[in-house]
């Protein structure tokens, strides 16, 4: 929970120094970014930057968010670059300084092997296409859609993309060929059906105008493995990679995949308990403002509940994570975000059920209580509170349940909680259905744990 000082981006690295930068890169895009069987972040990006940070003296921390918000972690500073098979566009270099390109690629159609209909673009009329946010393919899709007669549907990741079309809501996808042919191998089920578009190469990215010598670290980095042949073999252990053989059954898929598992599990324990106890406290501070009889503390309430309530919980992730630090000029971990995030919107309700809980004792007994000469806050405290409390108890209990399925929704910040680590599980061996049936469950046993362990406590404080 580190609130990092404002970006080192322009300053350039004092000599004799060891720099380490903060790179963004998409979540799923094998070859070239995804994890391999034990969780770790390899691919033919990953590899370069890593040699090209090892030639030149610098150190990596991979940030792998997905490709849409890889755009923005650069574009607010986030982070100090991006490498995720980023084609170079004239359009984009109004926003970003590219490196010297490192990959010629292009885009392509591929539909499910089973699918005969399906032949050209001009077998789409009348159907729905999926794409990724902010790619070249989508940019293309989007280009030839009215020509062609279909509608785009947009996904976040690739994985996502290619589930839409195997479970046949989309008839195709639109997607980088070598991505498309590394898949294919890999057996994801696809066949292509147009000759790929001419494309533009890859490039390795900055923010416009920021980090000047970091992009010719890359560049310089990026000659020299080309002069020593080490690029040649990260292209070879990747391109060259034959599918391997894995067990999907479910106990298969569990048995390879349940280290990843717990982990994210675990972070979503973390975040769910940090940020409940952090809302807790700003639920009851707020929701006594709300019932308070200063009318500046009851406005305050208000406003808080307001804003927290009426605004959606995405919405407010990346506010807080990708808005606020562009606008301030300082950096916030994702999982500082995520926190805050959960913390503020659960707080917001909690203070609802606080207001709701005093509502709910009668007035006479703050009458009572005064009368006797006991000043306001201790009748709150003596009188009232244990009596709102039981009341409150249930919809406390619905309120933990609440934020700790909302942290899935954190994954769109790249917090590898639970459901964003069953993304990238589902990336790299296709297996939507049981692995979203594993994920299922174990929130499941987690939450049912929850609620009864919360309904032995409301049991206890009842008693
Ligand atoms: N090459 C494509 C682009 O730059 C897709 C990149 C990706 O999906 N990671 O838009």
């Amino acid at each position: 929970m580190v609130f990092a000082p404002s970006l080192a981006a322009a300053q350039p690295t004092p000599p004799g120094e060891h720099p380490t930068y903060r790179i963004a890169t998409d979540i799923t895009f094998a070859p070239f970014e995804f994890q391999n069987e034990n969780g770790e972040l390899v691919g033919i990006d990953m590899d370069l930057i890593r040699a090209i940070g090892e030639d030149q003296g610098f150190d990596v921390e991979i940030q792998s968010v997905g490709f849409d918000s890889a755009l923005q972690a650069v574009t607010s500073g986030q982070v100090h670059g991006m490498i995720a098979g980023m084609s170079i566009t004239d359009e984009r270099k109004a926003t970003f300084d590219f490196s010297d390109p490192y990959f010629d690629s292009g885009v392509q159609m591929a539909v499910p092997e089973s699918n005969e209909d399906i032949n050209g673009y001009e077998d789409l009329a009348g159907k729905q296409v999926a794409v990724k946010n902010g790619t070249e393919g989508a940019a293309f899709a989007e280009s030839i859609k009215d020509q062609y007669g279909f509608t785009t549907k947009y996904f976040a990741d690739s994985s996502s993309m290619f589930s839409e079309v195997r479970t046949g809501n989309s008839a195709a996808v639109f997607e980088d060929y070598p991505v498309l042919a590394y898949g294919i191998k890999q057996g994801n089920g696809f066949k292509t059906v147009t000759e790929k578009e001419p494309g533009a190469s890859y490039g390795f990215a900055v923010a416009k105008g920021r980090n000047a010598q970091l992009l010719e670290s890359f560049n310089a980095g990026l000659a020299n493995l080309k002069d020593s042949g080490e690029y040649d073999e990260i292209l070879e252990t990747y391109l060259g990679a034959d599918a391997s053989n894995n067990d999907n059954s479910i106990l298969g898929l569990i048995k390879s995949t349940y280290p990843q598992l717990l982990e994210g599990l675990w972070l979503t324990i973390v975040l769910t308990a940090v940020s409940i106890a952090i809302a807790l406290v700003l639920g009851a501070i707020f929701g006594l403002f709300r019932v308070s009889g200063n009318i500046v503390l009851r406005a305050i309430g208000t406003t808080y509940v307001d804003v927290f309530r009426g605004t959606p919980l995405l919405v407010q992730a990346f506010f807080i994570y990708f808005g606020i630090p562009t606008a301030l000029g300082f950096q916030m971990s994702a999982f500082t975000a995520g926190v805050i995030t959960l913390s503020l919107n659960a707080g917001a309700y909690m203070a609802e059920i606080m207001r709701g809980g005093i509502l709910s004792v009668d007035k006479g007994q703050m009458e009572a209580s005064r009368s006797l000469g006991i000043s306001y806050l201790k009748s709150m405290r003596k009188v009232v509170m244990p009596q709102a409390i039981r009341t409150m108890i249930p919809s406390y209990i619905n309120q933990f349940v609440i934020t700790l399925k909302d942290t899935s929704i954190l994954s769109v910040i790249g917090l590898a909680e639970l459901t964003q680590t069953g993304r990238i599980i589902i990336a790299r061996n296709f297996q939507s259905f049981n692995m979203w049936l594993i994920i299922g469950i174990m929130y499941f046993i987690i939450i049912m744990a929850l609620t009864k362990l919360s309904n032995r406590l409301e049991k206890r404080i009842n008693a």
